[in-house]
């Protein structure tokens, strides 16, 4: 089960939903684990349930979107751990729901700034200190909306597919200094962001379910052990790829 012990993984977005479900994951296989969020209460929690399970832990309030609180994310990370083996670039916002001609400009510069610029800002400092240690591999969450449309949510969707772009191209720009860039696709994950696109609407919820054709929604665990075995040796010839964790929905 100790498959990560004497590792260290960075989760951000890691206060909530599929980072916390990941930083828990990676506690249980031994590895140390920074928490990066901006909300500082579901972060402190989710460090009390790493420590928990008897693993080191660290939380360090960050905007993923601001270049410095990120480079101090990094730096915190490494002064406390000595390294950084697995990040997980996971912070996201849904952003408004409209159609494109009315989408405020507003929204749409937050979420490109947080889930777009925000996987690039991580990916710059995390590379940075993975060149220095000789590897590292790292996970971004993208979304099936990385992959294929969605009315309403067009910062998302452009968002996601930006994500990515950045994947692929990181993967390339490394794969021979030991570091492995990959993304996960999430088809609908019972979170809080979905009950952010619901809005409590028990129809639009039955949506979600009958659009995955496994027939119901994903757990956070199902996705955090799709990061799990990206972060694995398991998955030492793949790099570059995009793993849908979807029930099917891309299919
Ligand atoms: P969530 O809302 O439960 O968690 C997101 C976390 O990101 C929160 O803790 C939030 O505080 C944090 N965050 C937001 N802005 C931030 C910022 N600027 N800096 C640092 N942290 C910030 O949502 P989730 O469903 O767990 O989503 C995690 C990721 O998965 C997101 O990128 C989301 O787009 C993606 N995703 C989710 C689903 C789904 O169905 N839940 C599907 C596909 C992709």
């Amino acid at each position: 089960m100790a498959q990560f012990m004497s590792k260290v993984a960075l989760v951000t977005g890691g206060a909530s939903g599929i980072g916390r479900a990941t930083v828990l994951a990676f506690a249980q296989h031994g590895a140390k684990v920074v928490v990066a969020d901006m909300d500082e209460a579901g972060g402190n929690e989710t460090v009390a349930l790493a420590r928990a399970a008897n693993t080191d832990a660290l939380f360090v309030r960050t905007d993923v979107s601001q270049a410095a609180q990120v480079q101090a994310l990094i730096a915190a990370a490494v002064e406390q751990f000595g390294r950084i083996d697995f990040a997980l670039n996971n912070a996201g916002i849904a952003g408004n729901q409209a159609l494109l001609a009315d989408y405020p400009e507003e929204s749409w510069d937050r979420v490109i700034d947080i889930n777009l610029k925000g996987v690039w800002l991580c990916m710059k400092y995390e590379l940075q200190q993975m060149l220095k240690q000789g590897g590292g591999v790292i996970v971004n969450t993208s979304s099936t909306a990385g992959q294929s449309g969605s009315r309403g949510v067009a910062a998302y969707v452009a968002s996601k597919h930006g994500v990515v772009g950045l994947t692929k191209a990181a993967a390339l720009e490394y794969a021979r200094k030991n570091i492995r860039v990959n993304a996960i696709l999430p088809g609908t994950i019972h979170t809080p962001l979905i009950d952010t696109f619901t809005g409590g609407d028990d129809r639009i919820m039955q949506q979600f379910v009958e659009a995955e054709p496994i027939g119901r929604l994903g757990r956070p665990e199902e996705a955090a052990n799709a990061v799990i075995w990206l972060c694995s040796d398991g998955a030492s010839f793949v790099t570059g790829a995009t793993l849908a964790v979807d029930g099917g929905r891309l299919a």
